[in-house]
């Protein structure tokens, strides 16, 4: 049996590509399988299928999220982490939490964290996943898998985690835990791969090796052998890098040379690599980057929230650099959107270089295809012909969007809130009305309020002096 999905009567369609071919107007898009069939300005409907009214919406790609923490949904707006930068932040709002995000609150904070997604318009989520050390944690890559699954997401799950001593990371110096050894951490993704990791143009599951960060989670050496390890198992890398400038001055120091040389020196850069940030860049790091294919996700709202800056995005494009977008832990955006994330891409680079710096066309790109193209998702992220069917209808019929003269930018020009008619995955209708299909809201909302009762600064024991 097939299933057979026809998108009727859209005002206008973006494709997630560039230039000329970004706009593809008003046009009728048939699906099945999964799969886009059919793209043309007028399809009849067959007896089988079923009929979306897109009228007076639009149709853009899913977006692709290249870069998230998941279980840091239950942290937004920490009090004594509001007005700190990286470092501070991260010593009062993560992790002193780390030892506290059980599997069960790890669920919670997935599921609110898939839910938010879904609801601006995301189909495909990497998520950064690093909450691993020497006494559990190996079940939650599994969990994780098993959220995406309920929602319907395609869904990369990014294995982090560190094997440095505890006195050398400085998440593990907070708390008890003690760090995984090399070959735990090895012999989990290995396990991963094998459950989870799917080949082919458009997988639903992939697993990616990401150690938190390649300068303070393991020495050198073992950097080397990671990417020796994750390219012998056909798996890609990601990693954070020169989201502030102390991994500048740390590389500068112990290492005498800039954060992208560092990588180049230790086999991480190239065409299956990307890094979350970049925000520190000279122009010979951007070179390095281009030349090798060495892709970006940019977080233009965290990076703005901790005060770290502005990443060259613009500069990078332009040199050839594959750029994606991501939202990064919520802990440090407090909005889990892509459209809320792609609004500020689009501004924040005009403010800093100019009014000509940043099209909705380029955000669209970067937010859609450039994130396939970053996580090697072959045929995702594009309304093409033997495309994966992820895509998203926005509703334009609010006053909000009376008075556009150009209505295919509205969900990146007007930004949140993002008001979705339906969306699919895989050819799969997973919202539809603003609605998350099979959701129980009320439950969630209920498990939520409970869990960060739980994770409050007066509920944490003093494992932290
Ligand atoms: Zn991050």
């Amino acid at each position: 049996m097939t299933s057979s999905i026809l998108i009727r009567n859209a005002t206008a369609v973006m494709s997630g590509g560039r230039g000329e071919s970004a706009r593809l107007g008003a046009q009728d898009i048939r699906i099945q399988d999964g799969i886009i069939r059919e793209i043309a300005p007028s399809l009849t409907p067959r007896a089988d299928e079923k009929v979306l009214d897109a009228r007076g919406g639009i149709v853009y790609p899913g977006w692709i999220n290249t870069h998230h923490h998941l279980f840091q949904n239950l942290l937004k707006a920490v009090p004594e982490g509001m007005n700190d930068d990286l470092q501070g932040w991260l010593a009062k709002v993560p992790y002193p939490r780390l030892a506290k995000v059980t599997p069960e609150l790890l669920r919670v904070a997935a599921r609110l964290g898939m839910a938010e997604l879904l609801l601006s318009g995301v189909t495909t989520c990497a998520d950064h996943h690093y909450l691993y050390h020497a006494h559990g944690g190996t079940e939650t890559g599994d969990l994780l898998f098993d959220v995406a699954d309920e929602f319907g997401m395609r869904f990369v799950l990014c294995r982090g985690g560190a094997v440095q001593s505890a006195a050398a990371h400085p998440g593990f110096s907070k708390t008890a835990l003690q760090p995984e050894t090399f070959e735990g951490m090895v012999a989990d993704i290995e396990r991963l791969k094998a459950r989870y990791h799917q080949s082919g143009p458009h997988p639903m599951r992939r697993v990616v090796v990401a150690p938190t960060t390649p300068t303070f989670s393991l020495p050198p050496l073992l950097l080397r052998e990671l990417a020796g390890v994750a390219r012998g198992l056909g798996l890609r890398l990601h990693t954070h890098l020169s989201e502030t400038d102390n991994y500048v001055k740390f590389c500068r120091e112990k290492y005498n040379c800039l954060p992208v040389e560092f990588v180049a020196d230790n086999d991480w850069l190239g065409p299956d690599v990307w890094f979350a940030h970049m925000v520190h860049m000279q122009p010979s790091e951007i070179r390095l980057m281009a030349t090798t294919g060495t892709g970006v996700s940019h977080c233009p709202v965290s990076n703005a929230r901790l005060g770290s800056g502005i990443a060259p995005i613009p500069q990078m494009a332009a040199a050839g650099v594959p750029i994606s977008l991501g939202v990064d832990g919520v802990a440090s955006n407090e909005s889990g959107s892509m459209v809320n994330e792609a609004h500020t891409a689009w501004l924040i680079h005009r403010a800093a270089q100019g009014a000509s710096a940043t099209t909705v066309e380029d955000v669209i790109h970067w937010g859609t295809a450039g994130g396939a193209r970053v996580l090697g998702l072959e045929s995702v992220g594009r309304i093409a012909v033997g495309e994966a069917a992820d895509l998203v209808i926005y509703n334009m019929d609010h006053l909000r969007y009376w008075g556009f003269h150009d209505i295919a930018t509205a969900p990146v020009a007007a930004g949140e809130p993002a008001r979705i008619r339906a969306s699919l995955i895989a050819g799969k209708v997973v919202v539809e009305d603003g609605e998350i299909v099979g959701l129980d809201v009320a439950k969630l909302r209920r498990d939520a309020a409970q869990a960060v009762v739980s994770l409050m600064s007066e509920n944490l024991e003093t494992e932290t002096a």
